[in-house]
């Protein structure tokens, strides 16, 4: 049975992704960024440990009729790949109209080559970093991140970044 180490998990969010999101803080991160937005959730030992399936039975228990999908954060959910894997997958056989989100320190070339990112449908990559901070940026921290939409970038085999109507 996988078990995977979580921070917490956040409900009714409009600000880690596109619509009303559930957001999974994933506990762990092996990156010590200078101004991290979420220090608690670095040491790997910290959070709750528990099976992805009732992470995934918590997670269900958050979604109404207006959650338009799961954002996962950290921490570093891309440091527990298979864990990220199993419970995406688990959510999408109950709730298929789910998107995903996940945020990442790691580039999308550093991570292209884990099998769970053919479930993600945004991938936010890359660390924060403080001198490249911008306030105005939608769902991201600083200017170097990317909002990348996953399922073109695997199609077209390179980047293609999410077209937001505000932008
Ligand atoms: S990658 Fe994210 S969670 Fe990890 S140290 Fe950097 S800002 Fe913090």
């Amino acid at each position: 049975m996988i078990k995977v180490r979580v921070a917490g998990i956040t409900r009714g969010s409009v600000v880690d992704g596109l619509g009303v999101r559930t957001v999974v803080f994933f506990q762990g991160c092996p990156r010590h960024c200078p101004g991290c937005h979420n220090p608690g959730t670095i040491p790997f030992e910290g959070g709750r440990e528990m099976p992805v399936i009732e992470l995934v039975q918590e997670i269900l228990d958050t979604v109404t009729p207006l959650t338009k999908g799961i954002t996962f954060s950290g921490g570093e959910p891309l440091a527990q790949p298979e864990a990220l894997l199993e419970t995406i997958k688990m959510i999408k056989e109950k709730k298929p109209s789910l998107d995903i989100w996940t945020y990442t320190g790691y580039t999308f070339e550093e991570v292209k080559h884990l099998p769970v990112l053919e479930m993600i449908d945004v991938l936010v990559d890359g660390p924060f970093i403080k001198e490249k901070k911008d306030l105005a940026l939608a769902f991201r921290g600083s200017s170097n991140q990317r909002l990348i939409d996953v399922p073109k970038t695997l199609a077209a085999g390179r980047v293609v970044e999410l077209q937001l109507e505000t932008e």
